[in-house]
C-alpha cells in the first residue's frame, strides 16, 4: 500500500478499519452508503484498488465502478423506490472532489426531494465562447 493509500478514508472502509455501512462488496468494487446523504439511499461506489480520482483510474477498475453503480441505481428504482437517479462523480476540489479516492455517487431522486443542479438549465451560452471550448476540448 503506498503512502497516499495508507492514509485514504475509503481504503480504511475497505480494509474495515473504519465501519461503514455496506452495501455489497465483490472482487473489485465496495458499495456504501453515504454517511451524509443528499437523498435517501444515498451510496458510493468505489474502486477496491486505491486511485486518486477520474484521471488516474484504470479501464478495469473504470469500468467495474459504473457497471456496479448501475446495478445500485437499478435497485434504488426498483427498491427504494426512487423515481429517477443522479451518477455524480467529482473530480479534483474545484469539483468538491474532498475524498481523494474515485467514488461514483448514486444518489436517488424523488420528485420532491428539492435538490437543484447549481447551474441554470436552458438559459443558453455564448456561442463563440461554447465553440472555443469545444476547440479545447478536440485537443
Ligand atoms: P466527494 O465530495 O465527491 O469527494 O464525496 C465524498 C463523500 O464521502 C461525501 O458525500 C461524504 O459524505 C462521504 N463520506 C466521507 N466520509 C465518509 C464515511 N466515513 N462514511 C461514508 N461516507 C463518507
Ligand atoms: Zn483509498
Amino acid at each position: 500500500m503506498n503512502a497516499e493509500a495508507a492514509d485514504c478514508i475509503f481504503c480504511k472502509i475497505i480494509a474495515g478499519e473504519i465501519p461503514s455501512t455496506k452495501v455489497s462488496e465483490d472482487e473489485d468494487t465496495y458499495v456504501f452508503m453515504d454517511i451524509n446523504p443528499g437523498t435517501r439511499g444515498h451510496a458510493l461506489v468505489i474502486p477496491k484498488r486505491h486511485t486518486t480520482d477520474l484521471t488516474t483510474i484504470g479501464p478495469a477498475d473504470l469500468t467495474s465502478v459504473v457497471l456496479k453503480a448501475q446495478e445500485i441505481a437499478k435497485r434504488a428504482l426498483s427498491s427504494l423506490p426512487a423515481d429517477g437517479v443522479n451518477l455524480i462523480n467529482c473530480c479534483g476540489a474545484a469539483a468538491w472532489q474532498t475524498v481523494f479516492h474515485f467514488h461514483l455517487h448514486v444518489v436517488p431522486r424523488y420528485a420532491e426531494d428539492g435538490l437543484a443542479v447549481p447551474w441554470k438549465p436552458g438559459q443558453g451560452g455564448d456561442a463563440e465562447v461554447i465553440a472555443a471550448a469545444a476547440e479545447a476540448l478536440r485537443g
